[in-house]
Order: structure tokens, then C-alpha cells, then sequence
């Protein structure tokens, strides 16, 4: 069995501008490569779980989606991290109605662990939104973290609110 480290994208990974879409307006965000590099030297595999209702919306295709996922995949590898897949829930609950890959659905989690046998006690998530944390909870995951960079977040139930990346694996970690 697999464990894995499960990321939010916007937010987490890049900074998040409503509706990014294109290449030249993706941020990675200060840490990501390092904590990513982290965890795949302990072992686990890494996922990318997003939630894409602009899709749905309109404001960007299936396609502007897949080339932009393709390309931050390349970056990813340049910087010898490997993403094994990036799950997405291209649903707006207006537009299509409930799906249960929308988080705080753990759909996108589940089918990641039927695809790469992922033990979900021994995994992680990492998320700017309450809704990842909830989704990571709702999937049974070990734990859940809220980076909270602005620090506009007080209260959640995530087991720690960090305001830096690196916060999540340094020593300070039970
Ligand atoms: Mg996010
Ligand atoms: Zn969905």
C-alpha cells in the first residue's frame, strides 16, 4: 500500500487568483517544492485533489485546464518531484447539481486510493480551505493541515494552522 501526501492546487501550490487559468498567472507558491521533496524522500506519493467549478462556470475549458495541469507537472519534474496524478471536480453544484467529487466530498480521495492503493490511515492533506480539511477528515486520513499564509484563518478544525510550508514537516511536529 501506498501512503500520500494529497495537495489542494490554488492556494496551496500557487498563489490563488479566482479562476486561474493560464500559465503566466501561476505563482508556485514559496516552499511548495521543499515540502513536496519532504515527504516523496519519506516515501509517499503525491496527489493533487482541486477543485475546478470555473469549468463549469465557463470561465476556462477542459482544455485551458489540462494545458495548464500539464505544464505544472513539467515544472514539478524539473524540480525532481514526481506528481503522480491530478484529480479535479470540474462541478459547480448550481450548474450540475451534487457530485461527490466536490470537496468537502472525499470522491477525488477515494478514487486516487482505488487507483494507487493508497492507505488513507497513513496519509496526509494539505489545504488553505476548511473544505480540504473537511474532505481529508471525510476520507479518514491521518492529518489534515490548513496553510494559512494570510493568516485570516482562526479557527478550523485541521490539526495545525501554519502560515509557512515548512511549518508542516519541521521539528515542532509531534
Ligand atoms: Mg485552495
Ligand atoms: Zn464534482
Amino acid at each position: 500500500m501506498n501512503k500520500a501526501l494529497f495537495l489542494d492546487r490554488d492556494g496551496v501550490i500557487n498563489k490563488d487568483i479566482n479562476y486561474l487559468f493560464k500559465i503566466k498567472d501561476f505563482i508556485f507558491i514559496d516552499g511548495i517544492f521543499e515540502l513536496c521533496k519532504h515527504y516523496q524522500n519519506l516515501g509517499y506519493i503525491i496527489i493533487i485533489v482541486t477543485n475546478q467549478s470555473g469549468i463549469d462556470r465557463g470561465y476556462y475549458s477542459k482544455s485551458d485546464f489540462d494545458i495548464l495541469t500539464k505544464w505544472m507537472i513539467e515544472e514539478f519534474k524539473r524540480n525532481d518531484i514526481e506528481i503522480k496524478k491530478v484529480y479535479f471536480c470540474p462541478h459547480h453544484p448550481d450548474i450540475y447539481g451534487e457530485c461527490n467529487c466536490r470537496k468537502p466530498k472525499p470522491g477525488m480521495i477515494f478514487q486516487a486510493q482505488k487507483e494507487f492503493d493508497i492507505d488513507l490511515k497513513n496519509s496526509i492533506i494539505v489545504g488553505d480551505k476548511e473544505k480540504d480539511i473537511e474532505a481529508g477528515i471525510n476520507a479518514g486520513l491521518k492529518e489534515w493541515y490548513l496553510f494559512n499564509e494570510k493568516s485570516i484563518i482562526l479557527k478550523s478544525k485541521a490539526k495545525k494552522i501554519v502560515i509557512k510550508l515548512e511549518d508542516i514537516y519541521s521539528a515542532n511536529i509531534k
